[in-house]
């Protein structure tokens, strides 16, 4: 086995929290590495306008800002490697974490910034259809409905948004949601609404996704509606679940050390990313339930860069 590369802080995730970590640590001469996994840039890699990260009076597309945010964490001296954990050892430092090619690395902290993963419904048609009709991310599969009729599943901001998205390739979107009220935010809630393309079935649930013959692709969803028990079938010919994400914690599930809350989101120290095994930080949507926004994970990852920093001084690492 190759000698393990050797860092003094690795980060975990190469979204808005490890990049931001990445940019704050590399200028603390930590010379952090990153390494990105699986999804570069993270979830704003899935969408396209974002029109409330600060410093940018016009729309910005969420992939341009990644890139942007990756460019200026390589300016400042990270070093960002397309690698992704299988498994980590934290029982002592140097931490040791092990890459899915074999690569072995160590590190004196840890930035965890794995962020968050789209949550599916649990249903057996779901997995069977799922890239047959049925996906998570109306940005990266929207265009090959083009002309056809789509469904949305959920009531947050990213199900809005996903409907709103989808009227550029389809006239006949159909937002499917359990209650008779969005969470989603306001501005969004007019947008839709104003938007003919688009029909809202309220308190409604998916009972099955429906595959045809052949193709063997999505034909059609039985729904429910949650307050009749009436059932109803919608022609469909794509389907998007846009009902949250969960923490992507599943990597830690065999390290007891570090505490994760109900929900699987790792605990942090009141007011910082300190977690519950010392030398290891958290940033980002894998420790934030409530608020889960771009700036946000940009702001605990520098948090976690300056912990991190505060305890290797302590520790009596210097730079
Ligand atoms: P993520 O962006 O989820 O990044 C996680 C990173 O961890 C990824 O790079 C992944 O590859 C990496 N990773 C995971 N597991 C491993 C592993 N085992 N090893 C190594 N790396 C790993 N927020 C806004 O503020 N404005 C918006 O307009 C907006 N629009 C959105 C639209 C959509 C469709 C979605 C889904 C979210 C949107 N959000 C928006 C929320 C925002 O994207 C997230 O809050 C933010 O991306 C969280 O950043 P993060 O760095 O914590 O995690
Ligand atoms: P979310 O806010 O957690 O909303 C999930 C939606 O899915 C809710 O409406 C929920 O219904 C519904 N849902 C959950 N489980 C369900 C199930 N099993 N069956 C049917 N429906 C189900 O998730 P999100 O919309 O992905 O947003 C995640 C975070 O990213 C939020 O903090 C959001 O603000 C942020 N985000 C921001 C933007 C933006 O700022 N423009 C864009 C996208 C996302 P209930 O309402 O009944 O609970």
């Amino acid at each position: 086995m190759s000698a393990p590369l050797y860092t003094r802080m690795l980060i975990l995730g190469s979204g808005p929290a490890g990049l931001s970590a990445a940019i704050y640590g590399a200028r603390a001469g930590l010379a952090p590495i990153v390494v990105q996994g699986i999804q570069p840039g993270g979830q704003l890699m899935t969408t396209t306008d974002v029109e409330n990260y600060p410093g940018y009076r016009e729309v910005i597309q969420g992939p341009w800002l990644m890139e942007e945010m990756k460019a200026q964490a390589e300016h400042v001296g990270a070093k960002i490697i397309w690698d992704s954990i299988t498994e980590v050892d934290l029982s002592q430092r140097p931490f040791r974490l092990l890459g899915d090619g074999g690569k072995v690395y160590a590190c004196d902290v840890l930035v965890i910034a794995t962020g968050a993963q789209a949550r599916w419904l649990g249903l057996e048609s779901e997995t069977l259809l799922r890239g047959k009709g049925v996906s998570a991310c109306a940005t990266c599969d929207g265009f090959f409905f083009r002309g056809k009729k789509v469904a949305v599943i959920g009531g947050g901001n990213t199900a809005v948004e996903e409907a709103i998205f989808l009227t550029n390739h389809s006239d006949d979107v159909t937002l499917i949601h359990r209650r008779e009220q969005l969470r989603a935010e306001q501005i969004l809630q007019q947008r839709l609404f104003a938007n003919r393309k688009i029909k809202v079935m309220w308190n409604t649930v998916v009972e099955r996704f429906v595959a045809g013959d052949d193709p063997q692709g999505l034909i059609g969803i039985d729904l429910s509606d949650t307050v009749t028990g009436a059932a109803s079938h919608l022609l469909v010919d794509g389907c998007f679940v846009a009902i949250g994400h969960a923490p992507a914690t599943e990597l830690f599930r065999h390290e007891s050390r570090l505490e994760l809350d109900a929900e699987g989101y790792i605990k942090v120290q009141g007011g910082t990313t300190q977690t519950s095994i010392r030398g290891v930080f958290a940033c980002g949507d894998v420790m934030d339930r409530i608020y889960r926004q771009a700036v946000t994970a940009a702001g605990t990852g520098c948090m976690a860069a300056l912990d991190a920093q505060k305890f290797l001084a302590a520790e009596g690492f210097t730079s």
